[in-house]
């Protein structure tokens, strides 16, 4: 296994208080970055009892996990979560934007509702992210965003999701040109199926139809997207930038 390397590095990870985000934070806590831990607050009190989860995982690889409430759909939420990075840490290294939602449903059938809050959570937060982000990240730093291979192939009740998947691998690359200057690379990776909650609606059935498209035989998991997002964000990727780089075990 590949190990890398962030002592005094400071990642912030969108939304990963569960699923994805909170594998590849966790995957950053143990390379030993200081974690910023993104989530949305809800009237329950669930996504934050996930975060504190989440954050003890991290806490075991003794580095500092600091939770930072925000809805990344929202610009003076994202706004104040990057003052809150500046006073916490001084300035940001890595962001990987990773928050996303679905609200899968054919074109006819899906309402503005459903169009809208899809765009607003999974291409309007990458920008107020990034946007944002650059402005507290250090020269030298590094962008990762998490896209899907629905922005490839736009599957049949995807639109929001998928427009919003292709606009970021284009956000990605005009970002690219815009930070190179500073050093800061920007770069995005395209999962296919990867066990995280937001497969739990999915039939047993149709699981197993994906694994048997999947040329590799099983569907991904969410430490092979973190792998993947570790390099992108190590010293040795510097020489890369406005790339998408899908990981879907050879499907599509
Ligand atoms: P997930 O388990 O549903 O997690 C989504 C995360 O996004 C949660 O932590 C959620 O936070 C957060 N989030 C949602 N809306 C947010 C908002 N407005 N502001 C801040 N955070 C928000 O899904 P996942 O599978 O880990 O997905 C992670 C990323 O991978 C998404 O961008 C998704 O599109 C992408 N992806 C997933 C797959 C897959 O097969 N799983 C494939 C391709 C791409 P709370 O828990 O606090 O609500």
């Amino acid at each position: 296994m590949v190990t890398y390397h962030f002592p005094g590095k400071v990642v912030l990870v969108t939304g990963s208080s569960r699923g994805m985000g909170a594998a590849i934070l966790q995957a950053f806590g143990r390379a030993g970055a200081t974690c910023l831990l993104n989530y949305v607050a809800d009237p329950a009190g669930v996504n934050l009892h996930d975060a504190e989860q989440t954050a003890e995982r991290i806490r075991q690889y003794q580095v500092p996990v600091h939770l930072l409430e925000a809805d990344v759909s929202r610009y003076q939420s994202v706004a104040a979560m990057m003052q809150h990075v500046t006073d916490l840490t001084g300035g940001l290294d890595i962001l990987v934007n990773n928050a996303g939602i679905l609200r899968d449903r054919t074109v006819k059938k899906m309402t503005l509702d459903d169009w809208h809050s899809v765009i607003e959570t999974n291409l309007d937060g990458v920008f107020y992210c990034s946007k944002l982000g650059a402005e507290v990240m250090r020269d030298g730093g590094r962008m990762v965003n998490i896209a899907s291979v629905a922005g490839f192939a736009g599957f049949h009740g995807q639109a929001n999701y998928a427009a919003a998947k292709a606009g970021v691998m284009a956000l990605t690359k005009v970002l690219a040109k815009e930070l190179a200057r500073r050093g800061i690379t920007v770069n995005a990776v395209a999962p296919g199926v990867i066990d995280t909650p937001m497969l739990a609606g999915l039939r047993p059935e149709v699981l197993e139809e994906y694994k048997r498209q999947i040329p590799v035989g099983r569907i991904g998991r969410p430490e092979d997207v973190a792998h993947a997002v570790l390099f992108l964000a190590s010293e040795e990727s510097s020489y890369i930038t406005g790339q998408t780089l899908p990981i879907t075990g050879g499907w599509f």
